[in-house]
């Protein structure tokens, strides 16, 4: 059917073979899920919130993400739907608005799923290079727009490449969405992990989010990497009502809706402070960055909890992570995010004496 097995799962069955690997591979946080989120989990479970809830999601966690979204926006954001992680949210978004032969743009390097979702809807994924500096070229983005195409994909912090759109970044991408009449899916999962400390707007929030300036944007974060929570399979989506109505008929008749105890739980977490643990990953940010920039040529990422060396000249990608991997250090190879493999992803989810080996070791293959 043209989808081919994930790259990354590849890499973790390779990873499974080694002993005691320093995995730099994990896309997900290397802390646990706050205590009283669990605490209300198991309260949620024990009470009886065990059946059905609605298709969209239970009314309190989607009142109070449309109110913090809101404010953080300075307008109403939309309709909520709770969905089954963003992958749900990507999914049924695609599904709703993708016909065959239909195109959506998106940045290469790019989450992998964006690529699979829309070939599997029939759609055709059009991925706009944006090497060497990893950033939004708004006139590479212009010259792949068709009459084909509607959506632009944004994903801000960037997997894998924890680069942060500006605000002028962000007004450049609205303004071809305006002019062509593009629905934006803003790709928002990794949001509170940004690393400048420049808030924007009244509303508190740090990321220029495109839903600011243009209503026709459907916002999509979730739990999995702010609280830790990716086996919980917990995301929402905001935006234009006829967009999240007909996502949430489609959820009716696929996810039927997001696991019920855990809604009840994700409406505590959000009353959980995360700052410590952004605070953290804002020091491995520059304890990886300090370390592989003597060696690499590498973009300074504002988010997220990646980065994205180039692998030394003379060498692919492909052959550094398999000189790495030889080494015990387990990376991605960008090849998996792209359709270049000049470049290879580290998460530095992980401990400090871990990261600070890991960097060592790749340094020394240069
Ligand atoms: N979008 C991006 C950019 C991601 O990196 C991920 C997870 N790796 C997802 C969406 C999907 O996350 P979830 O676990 O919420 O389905």
């Amino acid at each position: 059917m043209g989808v081919d097995a994930s790259g990354i799962r590849k890499v973790f069955d390779l990873a499974a073979k080694m002993k005691d690997p320093i995995n730099l591979s994990i896309g997900l946080p290397d802390f646990d899920v706050p205590e009283p989120a669990k605490q209300a989990a198991i309260e949620a479970i024990q009470s009886g919130h065990n059946r059905y809830t609605q298709t969209q999601g239970i009314a309190p966690l989607r009142e109070r993400l449309r109110a913090d979204m809101s404010r953080e926006i300075g307008r109403d954001v939309g309709e909520v739907l709770i969905t089954s992680g963003v992958s749900g949210g990507l999914f049924l978004a695609i599904l709703a608005t993708i016909d065959p032969g239909d195109e959506a743009i998106f940045l290469d390097p790019y989450f992998v799923m964006y690529k699979h979702l829309l070939t599997m809807a029939g759609g055709k994924p059009i991925a706009v290079d944006s090497y060497p500096d990893l950033r939004f070229h708004p006139e590479r983005v212009e010259k792949a727009i068709t009459s084909r195409t509607k959506l632009l994909i944004l994903n801000s912090p960037a997997n894998p490449t924890g680069i942060v759109m500006s605000e002028a970044e962000v007004k450049s991408a609205v303004e071809l969405a305006r002019r062509h009449d593009l629905l934006i899916v803003s790709d928002e999962i990794y949001e509170p992990f940004l690393y400048d400390e420049t808030p924007v707007g009244e509303g508190g929030g740090r990321l220029p989010s495109p839903a600011r300036f243009y209503e026709k944007t459907l916002i999509l974060r979730g739990f999995s990497k702010s609280h830790a929570m990716t086996g919980w399979r917990l995301g929402y989506a905001a935006g234009p009502e006829a967009i999240v109505s007909q996502m949430t008929k489609l959820q009716q008749y696929t996810f039927v809706c997001p696991p019920a105890p855990l809604q009840y739980a994700a409406l505590k977490a959000l009353d959980v402070s995360m700052s410590d643990a952004v605070a953290a990953y804002r020091r491995k940010r520059d304890l990886v960055f300090d370390r592989l920039s003597k060696e690499f040529d590498v973009v300074l990422p504002e988010g997220a909890f990646y980065i994205f060396p180039k692998s030394p000249d003379g060498s692919t990608a492909s052959d550094f992570v398999a000189r790495a991997i030889e080494n015990n250090v387990l990376i991605i190879p960008g090849n998996v995010f792209s359709e270049r493999d000049t470049h290879f992803r580290i998460s530095y989810a992980t401990t400090d004496e871990k990261l600070a080996r890991g960097c060592e070791i790749l340094c020394s293959l240069v």
